[in-house]
């Protein structure tokens, strides 16, 4: 595949940092090197890092791999856990053709670099209909135009993916007729944020098509898809990616630790060679202690005992759902619809009664009677008042799930009444 079409201004005009592009060679045995400016470990405080689980065990981070994690290492983080991870897609996504793996600061360091790689100032790109709101954001600066493709609770509507790219111009939503067609979809497509709406292997397959159909670039962000409740988990756009126009984000946030910040984004090796780069002019490589610890304890549990906490982790998710569900049926029943999610954590209500803005009454009126929830508008791609409500229910009891319903109910039926 040609990327150049695909790579922004920006992104083609970054040139490896020369100490940089010598990183690798400064790990050779036999190499004497007068060159970066390595700070001597002698003078770092730390001896070693012992991790004690939850189960008691305790897993001794080995010495080497602890002194390269207080040092500078490679830009696309750690060999050991680098190789890991690609192991780890191979057995979970079997792609069918070669990818480069990049580990970043949680994937909203990866999402982001590829982002601005692939986007130029003035360009549109391909978004789902809610969205999340951490890209809104980022996509903002880059000032882009959004073209968004309506979701149901299948996923993203082929059709409409194809009406818009098959009638561009005339079908851009933001009305420029000298704008080029978009040639980058970022979707999310287990567990959706907001949605909590994981597409179907027949809408990932359909999406596909029409994406090789108009040479379309695929951000998979997929930090939920771990989070799938049955084993059973739908195949990712990067299994089905014959083209090498999938980039794909995974995170740990949801199945280790959110405060690790560990992420990786696999594809195609130009792609992933430019969020190299990106890396090497910002923050350089993802930290070595948070790389180390996942990688001494991914060592340990080996890619079986890996898939197996995921296993444990999206049963637990799924009980919460279960008891989540069976709180709105309880209290939202009447003054909201709603899909029940397959994966991940959230619920996207459609509020009922009327109400066609949920934004004053979630920033005003429910944080009022101390409920937390967060107003549809906040996922918008072009920013419209809607009757939406994103409500999460992955850190929350029973009873407290229960509570916060009745209270976000007493403030719908206060304004349903108006
Ligand atoms: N993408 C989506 C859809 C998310 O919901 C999040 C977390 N809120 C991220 C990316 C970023 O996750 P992290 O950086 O923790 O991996």
């Amino acid at each position: 595949m040609d990327y150049s079409k695909h790579i922004s201004k920006t992104s083609k005009a970054r040139n490896p940092s020369a100490i940089r592009a010598l990183m690798p060679y400064m790990n050779c045995k036999s190499m004497i090197s007068l060159g970066a400016g390595q700070p001597n470990p002698a003078t770092f405080p730390f001896a070693s890092m012992t991790l004690t689980l939850k189960t008691g065990e305790k897993i001794e981070i080995d010495d080497e791999l602890f002194s390269r994690a207080l040092s500078y290492d490679l830009t696309a983080g750690q060999p050991l856990l680098n190789e890991w991870l690609c192991e780890l897609q191979r057995i979970e996504h079997n792609p069918p053709v070669k990818f480069d793996l990049s580990i970043g600061a949680g994937s909203q360091d990866l999402l982001t670099k590829a982002l601005e790689m692939m986007i130029n100032d003035g360009d549109s790109i391909l978004v789902e209909n809610p969205t999340y709101t951490g890209a809104l954001s980022f996509l903002e600066n880059l000032n882009c135009d959004l073209a968004d493709i309506p979701t149901d609770e299948f996923g993203l509507v082929p059709e409409a993916l194809e009406r818009i790219l098959a009638n561009w111009p005339e079908s851009n939503p933001n009305g420029k007729k000298d704008q080029p067609r978009p040639h980058c979809l970022y979707t999310i497509p287990s567990g959706g944020n907001p949605t909590g709406i994981s597409a179907t292997l027949e809408r990932k397959q359909a999406v596909y098509k029409i994406c090789s159909k108009y040479d379309i670039l695929i951000l998979e962000d997929d930090p939920y898809y771990f989070l799938q409740y049955t084993r059973d988990r739908t195949p990712s756009y990067f299994s089905m990616d014959v083209d090498a126009r999938v980039l794909r984000c995974d995170s740990m946030s949801k199945i280790l630790s959110s405060g690790l910040r560990i992420g990786w984004v696999t594809g195609p090796h130009a792609l992933i060679e430019r969020i190299n780069m990106h890396t090497m002019v910002t923050n350089l490589q993802p930290s070595g202690i948070p790389q180390a610890m996942t990688f001494g304890l991914l060592e340990k549990w080996g890619h079986q005992g890996f898939l197996d906490h995921v296993d444990r982790v999206a049963d637990f998710y799924r009980e919460k759902r279960d008891e989540f569900v069976e709180c709105l049926n309880h209290r939202m029943k009447g003054r909201a619809e709603w899909v029940v999610p397959n994966a991940g954590m959230f619920v996207w209500l459609r509020l009922l009664g009327g109400i066609t803005d949920s934004y004053d009454l979630i920033m005003t009126k429910a944080l009022k009677e101390n409920v937390l929830a967060i107003p549809g508008l906040a996922f918008m791609p072009q920013g419209n008042m809607n009757n939406y409500v994103r409500v999460s229910f992955s850190n929350v009891t029973k009873a407290n799930m229960d509570e916060a319903l009745r209270r976000l109910a007493s403030v719908i039926d206060k304004e349903a009444a108006i």
